[in-house]
């Protein structure tokens, strides 16, 4: 299994490392044709939605992997990634690749106050560690979306198909929970 990681901007190591961790072979995806070399899944990381964004376009990526998105890849978006991949945003008129069902708040809990930890269950499961830095929360979800983890009453955790996306990040802590769930959304299509 080779998962690529969207290397544009943001917290790539981080990820490289967890996945590490498992065992998982990975690459960066910084170019346009990086995107032929063979891979299961991608993540998209944390860091600036708009800057992201706006590289995918001047990179000439975004077209190649929307529509490896929409045909099935595997993709894990982690907050600014939660935000490329929703379908809308609350208080953004622009959308980025627009794949998954869901409706995202930016910035949701301020933003100078906006980064805090905490801990809670995910996919019905034992608590994990979140991180939130500057974060979304999903203020609505589509019919086809299952809901893995929220926060205060807010979802910050979701799936869609091969579309999972959180709006804290998990690579900021040593809990491999979230990595493995993906890791499991990979196998089911291998
Ligand atoms: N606030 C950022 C954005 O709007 C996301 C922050 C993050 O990824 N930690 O893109």
């Amino acid at each position: 299994m080779i998962i690529a990681v969207l290397s544009l901007q943001g917290a790539v190591i981080e990820h490289i490392q967890m996945l590490d961790k498992l065992g998982i072979e990975t690459f960066e995806i910084r170019k346009k044709s990086d995107l032929d070399k063979h891979f299961d899944g991608l993540i998209i990381p944390g860091g600036e939605s708009t800057v992201q964004g706006k590289l995918l376009h001047e990179l000439d990526i975004y077209d190649t992997l929307k529509e490896k998105i929409e045909n099935g890849l595997p993709v894990f978006g982690t907050c600014a990634g939660l935000l490329l991949l929703a379908k809308s945003i609350d208080n953004d008129n622009k959308t980025h690749l627009a794949t998954m069902d869901i409706t995202a708040m930016r910035n949701a809990y301020g933003r100078q106050l906006g980064s805090f930890y905490t801990k809670s269950s995910f996919d019905d499961k034992d608590e994990i560690p979140m991180t939130f830095i500057r974060a979304p929360y999903i203020s609505s979800v589509g019919d086809n979306v299952k809901v893995l983890a929220t926060v205060d009453g807010k979802i910050v955790g979701a799936r869609e198909g091969n579309q999972l996306v959180t709006a804290f990040h998990p690579e900021l802590n040593d809990d491999l929970t979230v990595h493995k769930y993906f890791v499991d959304i990979i196998k089911e299509n291998m």
